[in-house]
Order: C-alpha cells, then sequence, then structure tokens
C-alpha cells in the first residue's frame, strides 16, 4: 500500500538529467503494475492462455452451434457425388465393360456406400461414453476442474461439449460429436470406407477424366496463361510474373471454323 501511495509523486531524480528521471518514473511503474498484478502461479503460459481466451470462446462456440451446418454438409455433398456416379460414371461402365465387370462394380459401390452410411449414423448418432457420476471403485486418474469431478485415465474434458469424454480422440465438427471410446470405431471406419469411395470413384471414373482432358485445347491455355515460348512455362507460370493477359479484352477471336470478318463482342 505504501509504495502505491508514492506511486503518484514524482520521482527525485538529478536536475537536468531527464534520462535518470524517465527510468526512476519507468521503475516505479513496473513496481506498481507487480504490486497489483503478481501471483505466484502466474507465468507466461498463463498470459498467454488469457490473451487467446476469446479465440477459444469463439471456436468453441462456432464450432458447437455450426455442427448441425458441417452435418448437412457432409449428407448433401456425399449424395451429390453419388448421384454423379449413378448418372454419369454408370452408364460409362454398363456401355463399356463386360457383364462380370459390370456386376463387379455394382456389388462394390453398394457395399461401399452401405458402409459409409452406416458408419457415419453411427458415429454421429452414439455416445462417445461419459465418466459415471455415481461413486465407483474404480481408480480415478485426476480431477477435471471444469466438471469439479474425478475423472479415469485418459479421459478429457470437450469445451465444445462441456463434458468429460472416456478415452477422447477430438471433438469432429463433420460428426457434431466427440470421438471418444464408444464411436471410436465407427469414426475410424467411416474415414476409411470413404476414403476407399473416393478412390473408387477416381478410377471408375477415369474415361470421363481423360475425356474431358483431351477435349482441352492446349493452345487455349497457353493463351490464357501468355506462353509464347518455351522459357515462358518458367518465368511466366513458375515464377511470379506480371505480363498483361492476351489481347485487349474488347473483342475476341473466334474458333477457325467460325472466324468471319465481323468483330464479336465478349459475352
Ligand atoms: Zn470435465
Ligand atoms: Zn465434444
Amino acid at each position: 500500500m505504501r509504495v502505491l501511495l508514492r506511486c503518484p509523486r514524482r520521482p527525485r531524480s538529478r536536475r537536468g538529467d531527464p534520462l535518470l528521471g524517465a527510468r526512476a518514473l519507468w521503475a516505479y511503474a513496473r513496481l506498481c503494475a507487480d504490486s497489483l498484478l503478481y501471483n505466484s502461479f502466474t507465468n507466461w503460459d498463463v498470459v498467454l492462455d488469457s490473451l487467446f481466451e476469446p479465440i477459444y470462446w469463439l471456436v468453441d462456440h462456432v464450432t458447437r452451434w455450426f455442427g448441425v451446418v458441417f452435418v448437412v454438409m457432409v449428407i448433401f455433398l456425399t449424395s451429390t457425388i453419388v448421384l454423379i456416379v449413378y448418372v454419369c460414371v454408370l452408364p460409362v461402365i454398363v456401355r463399356t465393360y463386360s457383364a462380370g465387370w459390370i456386376t463387379w462394380h455394382l456389388g462394390y459401390g453398394h457395399w461401399n456406400l452401405l458402409l459409409i452410411v452406416f458408419h457415419y449414423y453411427k458415429a454421429v448418432t452414439s455416445s462417445p461414453g461419459y465418466p459415471p457420476q455415481e461413486k465407483t471403485d474404480v481408480p480415478m486418474a485426476s480431477i477435471c476442474r471444469k466438471c469439479i469431478a474425478p475423472k479415469p485415465a485418459r479421459t478429457h474434458h470437450c469445451s465444445i461439449c462441456n463434458q468429460c469424454i472416456l478415452k477422447m480422440d477430438h471433438h469432429c465438427p463433420w460428426l457434431n460429436n466427440c470421438v471418444g471410446h464408444f464411436n471410436h470405431r465407427y469414426f475410424f471406419s467411416f474415414c476409411l470406407s470413404m476414403t476407399l469411395g473416393c478412390v473408387y470413384c477416381s478410377v471408375s471414373s477415369r474415361q470421363l477424366f481423360t475425356e474431358a482432358f483431351n477435349a482441352i485445347d492446349l493452345n487455349n491455355l497457353k493463351l490464357f496463361l501468355g506462353i509464347e515460348k518455351r522459357r515462358h512455362w518458367l518465368t511466366r507460370v513458375l515464377l511470379p510474373s506480371s505480363h498483361p493477359p492476351h489481347g485487349d479484352g474488347l473483342t475476341w477471336k473466334l474458333p477457325q471454323s467460325l472466324e468471319t470478318e465481323r468483330t464479336v463482342l465478349a459475352i
């Protein structure tokens, strides 16, 4: 308290030495700040944690409230890919392959889809597992500072669910659920079957991809990137370049077959 009372007083300094006065003032200010804020548990980790607290709060709340949106996005994106496979890829498979291969594609594709849907549904709807509320003989590893309750080994507190989770892996926004002891296998199997599905779709639709790639006129790409000489691949594509685009943007050249004398306005 004595230090605080002395704080507003101007510190004594030798006349004609403003630097010394400023140093003394700075020392008083630090002493006052240390006296007010001193805590034996305070260190730089606590300070950094406190500074990042608003960001943690924002991330927790955004993840909590947008969880449903993420789940809808997973369902929408997966359904879109399934629809594309039925409408675009399956006719190509039926046209191209023999009866045996068509049967294999139909069997594998639907089995993979079943695995994805089942494991995603179970991962979303299964409870990850919580520590028991009532008294038990199971030895507890520590006390959760948020729940103020004992927690078993490998249990962690999820700040988004605001609960302790048994063998917590992480909180998954794409499931809007925590991944813990009772839904870990469903989550892993979902990731595995989804990866297999992506590989299957990519391999099955490679013919469509090749056709689309072959339809690209490489000259158009060169024109777009501004490649007139071979070294331009390096100087204009791989290195930062501020060269202007081709043409003036007002008139456009038609393909050779349709080219006439008239000027065509860009659409
Ligand atoms: Zn807890
Ligand atoms: Zn959680």
